[in-house]
């Protein structure tokens, strides 16, 4: 199966906190958090869709400037998610500019801004255009924690304890559509982009006499094909990939129920660990997650892999024992688990 999220973190694990998510054979990213960005190139800067941001400390909002220096004079619509006050905190920003000139450009870019309170969604934009004003509020209901539904994938998200709200979130890609390779080989269609337009018409849940054009003879000709034969001859699928982050919150049973929800089985879990292991008074006070926490929590998700990060500068120099100690309590659960499930073999349970 090849893999159509990208994960990868913005910064080393000292760094500001972030995630970018590449998709394969798109152009189009998810960037979540958005503290120092500079190593994002700018061209993957110009992908992002949607923008996830934990909430709104500074090392986890103040790209914020970078990315809309960036994006600027574009005529598309970014999409910014975030916790109680986000729109507050967006127009807070946008207000430390002057925007005189902005109605010279010939594209303007809008920002939609989406805050996620406890049973409803705030929505307001912010026009180029209109000197980036607050317009077109909005409120909707929300349910289940999905923030973006989309055909092939949807993020969710659960409010977390910060000593204020933060946002910790998962994507999921619906399912996994593959090509099967010797089928295509052996038939007279060529390979190339009209497998991602057959793969899109897939997620959308076309009709099977849908009819899709599909180049042939090494793409000399083009021959319409129904959808239907089509999935059948070259098509299966297989469960999607899901990749979660979490940083800045307290390790407590609310917020505990709630990750473990959150990243369930997901195949990459992206968790803050600021602290050691030994240090799970100073992670309650300041609000933030342990190695060790971060470890049982990736185990009680039965997550396949945890990549922890957002150390605190005073660990310079033991990342190795703060990754051990995340990776030692994840086996720990692991194992524990694997002990209490019931093995094949046993004779009592015939
Ligand atoms: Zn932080
Ligand atoms: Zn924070």
């Amino acid at each position: 199966m090849k893999p159509i999220l990208h994960p990868r973190l913005v910064n080393d694990v000292f760094g500001d906190p972030g995630l970018q998510v590449n998709f394969l054979y798109e152009k189009r990213a998810l960037l979540f958090d958005l503290g120092d960005i500079s190593a994002i190139p700018n061209s993957v800067l110009l992908k992002v869709s949607d923008v996830f941001v934990s909430h709104t400390h500074i090392d986890h909002f103040i790209g914020f400037d970078h990315l809309l220096r960036i994006v600027f004079g574009r005529g598309k619509t970014l999409r910014l998610y975030g916790p109680e006050n986000f729109i507050a905190n967006v127009e807070g920003k946008l207000a430390g500019f002057t925007w005189n000139l902005v109605d010279k450009y010939s594209q303007s870019i809008c920002l939609e801004v989406v805050e996620v309170r406890e049973d409803h969604l705030r929505k307001a934009r912010f026009r180029a255009i209109d000197k980036f004003k607050r317009s077109e509020e909005s409120q909707e209901p929300f349910e289940n924690g999905v923030l973006l539904a989309e055909p092939s994938f949807t993020v969710q998200t659960a409010i977390l304890e910060h000593r204020v709200p933060c946002l910790g979130f998962s994507v999921k890609e619906m399912f996994h559509v593959n090509v099967r390779k010797d089928r295509l080989d052996a038939s007279s269609f060529s390979s190339g982009p009209w497998l991602n337009e057959l793969k899109r018409f897939i997620f959308e849940g076309k009709p099977d006499d849908f009819m899709v054009p599909v180049p042939v003879n090494g793409g000399k000709e083009i021959k319409e094909m129904a959808l239907g034969p089509l999935k059948e001859d070259l098509i299966f699928t297989s469960p999607g990939q899901k990749i979660a982050y979490v940083t800045d919150t307290v390790y407590n049973e609310e917020n505990k129920t709630r990750i473990v929800n959150l990243i369930a089985e997901a195949d990459v879990f992206f968790c803050e660990s600021p602290f050691l292991a030994e240090e799970e008074e100073r992670g309650a006070e300041r609000r933030h997650l342990t190695s060790r926490q971060a470890g049982l929590l990736a185990g009680e998700a039965a997550v396949k892999q945890l990549r922890t990060f957002h150390f605190s500068p005073k660990h310079k120099g033991r990342e190795s024992q703060l990754q051990k100690e995340a990776q030692d309590a994840f086996q720990e659960i692991k194992n524990a688990r694997k002990d209490s499930s019931p093995k094949k073999n046993d004779p009592h349970l015939t």
